[in-house]
Formats: structure tokens, C-alpha cells, sequence
């Protein structure tokens, strides 16, 4: 599995433990947190950063809206603790994730930029 995808897996796990809790679900998700859900997926595939991609919270860019940011937010406070008891690994794998260092976009120099907007341009033309 590559890092988007386990960190789209992860991002999935952490909304269901929230709403579960919070809205009283069973497996589905209410519509709020399946609307969540979507926006942060897609603002996964459209991250500049890639396989490259840094965990959201030391990300220099922020790219949610602000609305959808808090959410992220109070998701990841809920849900953070509670996933390492039902999802180790991830857990692990996402502690080490929050480890690497991220440069903001304008410090990259141009050669970096075109790889990577190489890299985003490939992974939408493979969709
Ligand atoms: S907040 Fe940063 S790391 Fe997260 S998806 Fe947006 S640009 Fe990528």
C-alpha cells in the first residue's frame, strides 16, 4: 500500500471512530462527517506534496478550508488516542508520517516543483 493510500485508510478509520461516537451511527457515516470525508480525500489526491506528503497538522500549506480544517481538528483529537488500540500499525505508521519535515511549496526550487508537479499530473492521468 502506498503512503496516499494508507493515509486516505487512515483518514477513513479516524472519521468512522468520530462519527460513530458522536452521531450515533452504526457503520455508515451521517452526512456531515461523509462530506468530510469526500473533501479530505480529494484534498488528499490533490496534495502538492504526494508520496512526499507530510501529516495535515505539520503541513506549511493548510490547504482545507477553515470550516473543514476545525473539523479535522476535533476528528483528529477524538479519534487520535482511540486509534492506537484498534489500528496499531497505522497509528505507528502515521506517528512517523508527523516525523518528516515539509518545506512550503516556495521554498522548493524549480526543478523540484516540475518533479513534482510531474508526480500529481501522472498520478491523475493513471485515474
Ligand atoms: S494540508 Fe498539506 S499535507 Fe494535507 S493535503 Fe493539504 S497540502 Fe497536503
Amino acid at each position: 500500500m502506498n503512503h496516499i493510500d494508507r493515509e486516505n485508510l487512515t483518514m477513513t478509520k479516524m472519521v468512522g471512530i468520530y462519527c460513530r461516537a458522536h452521531h450515533g451511527t452504526g457503520g455508515e457515516l451521517c452526512d456531515d462527517c461523509a462530506q468530510f470525508l469526500d473533501y479530505a480525500q480529494v484534498r488528499l489526491e490533490k496534495c502538492p506534496y504526494g508520496e512526499d506528503k507530510p501529516t495535515c497538522a505539520n503541513c506549511p500549506v493548510h490547504c482545507y478550508k477553515p470550516r473543514f480544517r476545525d473539523r479535522a481538528k476535533a476528528i483528529m483529537r477524538f479519534s487520535g488516542p482511540r486509534m492506537f488500540l484498534r489500528h496499531p500499525l497505522l497509528t505507528i505508521a502515521h506517528l512517523i508520517d508527523g516525523r518528516r519535515r515539509a518545506r512550503h511549496p516556495r521554498e522548493l526550487t524549480r526543478e523540484e516543483r516540475l518533479e513534482r508537479n510531474g508526480r500529481v499530473s501522472s498520478r491523475q492521468d493513471g485515474d
